[in-house]
């Protein structure tokens, strides 16, 4: 054992036939065996492993999309935050790309990276400290992990994405958005501090009071300025169960009117809602709204469905508890990957569309879609407030209320062409919508130019490019956002 190599890099070395004590900076490969070659350097001590295998690797090289693969070097699953601060340095110093990755449920390769260095976040999982309004959590945990943890004391994060299986880092460097966002923001409004690798391989905490300019880069900043590690995430009171109304719609206008007024109104604790097909063709319209409640109190129906004007007898109410609420899609999960269909490739388009246009925009848009574009897959629609929205770089339209706009396409497996077809199509979906002023939720699959990510940052492009230069200046960080790959010389900007 060479005095960098831990007992238990060898122990898993062991099983995974691939321990590495070094690289050789001329020829770019990991070394087996220490020696005194010039270009030999030794790997930094590290409490967890630094995976070479080609299983491992070509896990980190997908995603769930299905439709970029980019082969890393390496994938550190981390023993400690220490662990990501070396290797930081270690790629820095020696011109290699990092990227984190949570549990890779972006579309599009945004958490992969061609020869560079993937830091699997799932070994960073402890929760730490659960208090009555705060919780202080690894970047790693997943939200049904904190939610499990949290709930016995009767709390909740505020806003909870509709699949719990993602994890906290990942989300909070995209937004993280829910059916309770038009009360309570996006999931990156409800975080008061964070610990983070910077590109630089720092470790610093910020918040609102303390390094302001490196929290605000973090939270919705895909990655780019640093690594997540730790998050306090503010909780709420939770109520044990939750009553759930599924209303039915035939047309658009009054769908989105009654949309509009429940999250004006604030009479249910989440509203979404889904365009959905019809039997005999075309599309209609569902809300989806519920009532959060603890026994003996219980939900006044009526005035709850007052002035709506969803088909009238069509409407289904069902009582669920509130942990089996959120976790709703897990059945939906479980059946699709017995099935295999969760592993086919997803082209995904989400986007934020101006409220001011979304009639016009998404008649325009359901008038020729059929289920062979969606591959049967979900087609989301509902409003949120961007009052509640607090982060600069967490990008939507400059209107009070914008509705976020998915399709939850699934294409064929082995099947280039239609994939392609997809591809194509949210392009020009995307192109359509900002032309509008709309904007793009980047978890999805759209083909993205530097100048599309310009006009996506918009005013606060300026300040990106800013503290990229501050706390990556090397460009270390995420480069499957494509962002700053072909940007050769930041002019200054102030
Ligand atoms: C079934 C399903 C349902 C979804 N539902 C919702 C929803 O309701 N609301 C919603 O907002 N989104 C939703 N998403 C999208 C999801 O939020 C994003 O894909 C999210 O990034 C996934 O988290 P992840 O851990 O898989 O991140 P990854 O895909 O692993 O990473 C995403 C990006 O974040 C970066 N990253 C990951 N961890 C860190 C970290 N610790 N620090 C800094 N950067 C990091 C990665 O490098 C990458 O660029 C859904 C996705 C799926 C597949």
């Amino acid at each position: 054992m060479t005095r960098n190599t831990s007992r238990r890099q060898i122990l898993q070395g062991l099983i995974t036939s691939s321990v590495v004590v070094g690289f050789d900076t001329i020829s770019c490969s990991w070394v087996a065996f220490a020696n005194t070659a010039e270009s030999f350097v030794n790997l930094p001590y590290l409490d967890g492993v630094l995976y070479t295998d080609d299983t491992t690797r070509a896990s980190a090289a997908d995603d769930f999309g299905h439709l970029i693969r980019r082969y890393p070097k390496a994938v550190l699953k981390p023993g400690s935050v220490n662990d990501i601060v070396k290797m930081i340095k270690f790629a820095r110093t020696h011109r290699l790309k990092v990227a984190a990755r949570g549990q890779g449920h972006t579309c599009y390769g945004q958490a992969q990276v061609e020869n560079g260095i993937v830091i699997d976040t799932s070994t960073l999982n402890k929760i730490h400290n659960i208090d009555t309004n705060q919780v202080v959590v690894d970047a790693g945990v997943r939200w049904s992990e904190l939610l499990k943890a949290t709930l016995p004391q009767q709390l909740t994060p505020p806003v909870l994405t509709d699949y719990l299986e993602l994890s906290i880092g990942g989300t909070l460097s995209n937004g993280g958005i829910g059916g309770a966002t038009h009360r309570y923001g996006v999931q990156v409004d409800n975080v008061l501090e964070l610990q983070v690798v910077t590109g630089e391989g720092n470790l610093l905490n910020c918040s609102p009071y303390q390094n302001r300019d490196l929290f605000e880069a973090v939270l919705a900043g895909l990655g780019q300025c640093g690594i997540i590690v730790r998050a306090t995430i503010r909780l709420i009171k939770a109520e044990s169960n939750a009553r759930v109304f599924l209303l039915d719609y035939d047309d658009l206008a009054t769908f989105t009117r009654d949309q509009r007024l429940l999250i004006d109104s604030e009479r249910f604790n989440y509203v979404e809602g889904q365009i959905v097909s019809k039997q005999d063709g075309g599309w209609r319209y569902q809300l989806e709204a519920a009532s959060f409640y603890t026994p003996p109190s219980s939900p006044d129906n009526t005035s709850l469905l007052s002035s709506l004007s969803y088909n009238k007898g069509t409407e289904k109410i069902e009582d669920k508890s509130y942990f089996d609420f959120l976790n709703r899609l897990a059945p939906t999960v479980d059946f699709l990957k017995s099935i295999g269909v969760w592993f086919n490739p997803h082209p995904w388009i989400n986007l934020f569309v101006p409220g001011t246009f979304v009639e016009q925009y998404i008649s325009d848009v359901v008038s020729t879609l059929t289920l062979a574009d969606t591959g049967n897959s979900p087609v989301l629609l509902y409003p949120v407030k961007t009052n509640r929205f607090t982060l600069p770089l967490f990008r939507v339209p400059n209107e009070p209320i914008v509705f976020l706009f998915c399709i939850l396409r699934t294409a064929p497996q082995n099947d280039d062409t239609t994939s392609a077809r997809m591809l194509d199509d949210n392009r020009k979906l995307y192109e359509r919508n900002r032309d509008l002023s709309g904007t793009r939720y980047p978890v999805d699959a759209i083909v993205f130019s530097q100048e599309d990510w310009k006009k996506h940052f918009g005013s606060v492009w300026g300040k990106l490019v800013n503290a990229k230069r501050h706390y990556d200046p090397d460009r270390v960080l995420t480069p499957g956002q494509g962002i700053f790959n072909d940007f050769k010389k930041p002019k200054k900007i102030n």
